[in-house]
């Protein structure tokens, strides 16, 4: 099966499930697992950061965000298509009593500054007081250009608002544009790390600040009930996710851009552009459910959107060879149809 719904599907490698194996674990919640410490410092280092935390998702790594560096009755503004707005569950609202003001993404998935301006609150007793801004990197497949991270950085500033990035996927950010972690991670006053996508750990995320932002953080963990004991068998993943498999990550970008290419070699088939380890494309066939059991028989798992585009991900269980099959068997669908 090659499975293109999301890099989430990724399995951990050997060298991963070995480390588990022989991990040196403690009680983190007392913070004695060596293999967590040693986790959260190297991520702390690679992003030129004081401290990191290691959390069970980016959802939860996200809410703990929001919630270190927002009181009850404040704010965060974010992207309309933000995945701390809209797939969270409302988290911020629900369980930190921080309200959300989403803006529209612009086409290229940033906010314009000017709207952001428009949407600070005033000081005044009506409002929400505005505290954050927080931006995604890559969204919908994107990398924010570094321009505007400079932009955002210093917008905040003047403010005195706080940045934040949901960094799920802010190593295929890194990789696509040739930079380092610590450049994309400068701009901000926090970030999240996806350990448990592209990067093929089993499950995990980062959240990585200053040390007073992440004590904080630390605390809302436990108050979640996010505290974890011998947590290191996971960390000890974590930690080949981050020395192992961010190179790697341009294998995915090539296989997505050689995919793109081949989708706009069928004329049934409407693909955006390409940035980094995701194809947006819209399958104008009139029948979809027969394409879904075609391809599920053939050996593949798509979540086929109809009147709008399908998003295909690509990640270190999906070969070239793997690409190349799709494409093979999708050209055999359209010629199919059209005999
Ligand atoms: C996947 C994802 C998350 C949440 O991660 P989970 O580990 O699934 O909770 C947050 N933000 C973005 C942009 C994501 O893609």
């Amino acid at each position: 099966m090659f499975d293109f719904r999301s890099d989430t599907v990724t399995l951990p490698t050997d060298a991963m499930r070995q480390a588990m194996a022989h991990a040196d674990v403690g009680d983190d919640v007392y913070g004695d697992d060596p293999t967590v410490n040693a986790l959260e410092q190297q991520a702390a280092e690679m992003a030129g950061f004081e401290a990191a935390l290691f959390t069970c998702s980016g959802t939860q790594a996200n809410l703990l965000a929001l919630m270190a560096h927002c009181e009850r009755g404040d704010e965060y503004l974010c992207g309309q298509d933000a995945h701390n707005y809209k797939f969270e569950g409302g988290g911020a609202a629900v369980l930190g009593s921080i309200q959300p003001q989403p803006i529209e993404n612009e086409a290229d998935g940033s906010l314009p500054l000017a709207k952001l301006a428009a949407a600070i609150k005033p000081d005044d007793i009506h409002f929400a007081r505005t505290r954050l801004i927080s931006l995604e990197n890559t969204i919908g497949g994107q990398p924010l250009s570094m321009a505007y991270l400079a932009q955002a950085q210093a917008f905040a500033f003047e403010r005195g608002l706080k940045l934040h990035l949901d960094g799920a996927r802010v190593f295929n950010a890194a990789v696509a544009q040739g930079v380092s972690l610590a450049d994309i991670a400068q701009h901000f006053d926090s970030f999240t790390i996806c350990l448990s996508k592209g990067l093929c750990a089993p499950v995990g995320s980062l959240l990585v600040g200053d040390e007073a932002l992440i004590n904080k953080a630390r605390r809302w963990r436990k108050v979640l009930g996010g505290g974890m004991r011998q947590a290191g068998i996971l960390a000890a993943a974590g930690q080949l996710a981050l020395t192992q498999q961010v190179a790697r990550l341009a294998d995915d970008h090539a296989n997505a851009a050689y995919l793109a290419e081949g989708l706009a070699g069928l004329s049934g088939v409407r693909v955006e552009a390409c940035h980094t380890n995701m194809v947006f494309a819209e399958f104008t066939y009139s029948d979809l459910d027969s394409l879904n059991i075609y391809l599920l028989n053939g050996g593949f798992k798509l979540s086929l959107n109809r009147g709008r585009a399908t998003r295909m991900v690509l990640h270190k269980d999906i070969t070239r060879a793997g690409v190349e099959a799709l494409l093979a068997a999708l050209t055999r669908f359209e010629q199919e149809a059209k005999g």
